[in-house]
C-alpha cells in the first residue's frame, strides 16, 4: 500500500535547532524502514530567512520541492513548487532560505545525510567514485486550469532513459484521474500542493506526501471540492551505465566548453553567462578568477575543458 501523510498528521514531529545562520526545523513525513535501506524517506526542511545550507552531495538520488516562498539554490532563484532533482553524488548549493521558505526532501532510499564538499575527506570520496554521472536540474511545474477532468504536464528537463520523469497534474473539483504508472521507475512520490486528494476515506490537503512503490500500480487521483494540484515525481531505476569513451578536448578560444568536474555544470564559451555579466564568446581565461560554479559553488580550478556531444 502507498505510504501517505499530511502535514497535519506529522506536525507534532517537527524539531527545532539553532544553526550558525539561523533557526532550522525538520518535520518527518515518511520515515525509512531501519531494516530496509531501499525504503522511502521524506521530510520537510525549514529555516529562518538567511539560513544557509553549504554545498553538499548525497549517496542517493533525491528530489527537493520548494514550498512557501522563494530562495536560492546555488546561484539560481527557486520559487514555490519548483522541483530540483539531483542524482547520487552530485553536489549542489548553497541553499539560502528566503522568508518563509522550506523544501521537501524526497528519496526512494535511506540516506546518511549531507556530505559537505568543503570537507576534504568527503571531497576525496566524491572524486574517487568511478563511473560517477553527476546530474541535477531545477524546473518549475505548470498547473493548467481545468474546468472538468484533469490535465497533465510533463516536465521537459526532468526525464531520462532510466525512468526519471516528473509531472504536474491538475484535477477539477470532484473529478478523478489515474496518475502515471510507476512500474518503470524506482518509486513515485505524489505531492499535494493545492486543493485536496481523497484517499482511503480521508481528505489529504496541501501539504501532503505519498510514496508509491513501482509494483503498486497507477494511483487514483480523486480531487476534493477545491480541485487538486499534485506533483508526480518518478525516481530513475538504478542501472549501471556504460563507461564513455575518452574524448579529446580542443577548439579555438571563444568556442570551447568547460565542465565542472564536481557537478557536471557546463560553461559554453560561445553562450557565455549573460545573467552573470559574462558575454557570449568570452574565453575561459577571461572569466573572473573568483567566479564559481552556479550549481555547486566549485571554483574555476575544478573545471576541465570538454568536448561535448
Ligand atoms: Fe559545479
Amino acid at each position: 500500500m502507498p505510504q501517505i501523510a499530511s502535514f497535519e498528521d506529522v506536525k507534532a514531529r517537527r524539531t527545532e535547532r539553532q544553526v550558525p545562520t539561523g533557526t532550522a526545523w525538520r518535520t518527518s513525513f515518511i520515515d525509512p524502514d531501519e531494516h530496509n535501506p531501499a525504503s522511502a524517506q521524506a521530510f520537510l526542511v525549514e529555516g529562518t530567512a538567511g539560513r544557509v545550507i553549504k554545498p553538499h552531495f548525497h549517496d542517493h538520488d533525491q528530489y527537493q520541492v520548494i514550498v512557501g516562498s522563494d530562495g536560492l539554490m546555488g546561484k539560481h532563484r527557486v520559487t514555490a513548487n519548483a522541483v530540483h532533482f539531483s542524482r547520487a553524488h552530485t553536489p549542489y548549493g548553497p541553499i539560502v532560505f528566503g522568508e518563509g521558505m522550506g523544501f521537501l526532501t524526497l528519496r526512494a532510499h535511506r540516506d546518511a545525510g549531507a556530505q559537505y564538499i568543503d570537507d576534504p575527506e568527503k571531497r576525496s570520496k566524491l572524486e574517487a567514485i568511478n563511473n560517477r554521472h553527476p546530474f541535477q536540474v531545477t524546473e518549475a511545474p505548470k498547473f493548467p486550469a481545468v474546468a472538468s477532468g484533469a490535465a497533465v504536464h510533463a516536465f521537459s528537463e526532468i526525464n531520462d532513459e532510466q525512468g526519471l520523469a516528473s509531472y504536474s497534474i491538475s484535477v477539477a473539483p470532484h473529478a478523478k484521474a489515474l496518475a502515471p504508472d510507476p512500474a518503470d521507475s524506482n518509486g513515485q512520490y505524489l505531492i499535494v500542493v493545492r486543493g485536496s486528494l481523497a484517499y482511503g476515506g480521508r481528505e489529504y490537503k496541501a501539504l501532503s506526501v505519498a510514496f508509491v512503490q513501482p509494483q503498486e500500480g497507477r494511483f487514483e487521483l480523486v480531487a476534493g471540492a477545491q480541485g487538486l494540484d499534485v506533483l508526480v515525481l518518478h525516481f530513475p531505476r538504478t542501472v549501471a551505465q556504460a563507461a564513455t569513451a575518452p574524448q579529446v578536448a580542443r577548439g579555438a578560444p571563444g568556442t570551447r566548453v568547460w565542465q565542472c568536474m564536481l557537478c557536471a555544470f557546463v560553461y559554453d564559451e560561445a553562450k557565455g553567462l549573460p545573467d552573470e555579466g559574462i558575454a557570449p564568446g568570452t574565453p575561459w581565461e577571461d572569466v573572473p578568477e573568483n567566479w564559481y560554479c552556479p550549481d555547486c559553488s566549485a571554483g574555476k580550478s575544478d573545471f576541465q575543458m570538454a568536448l561535448m556531444g
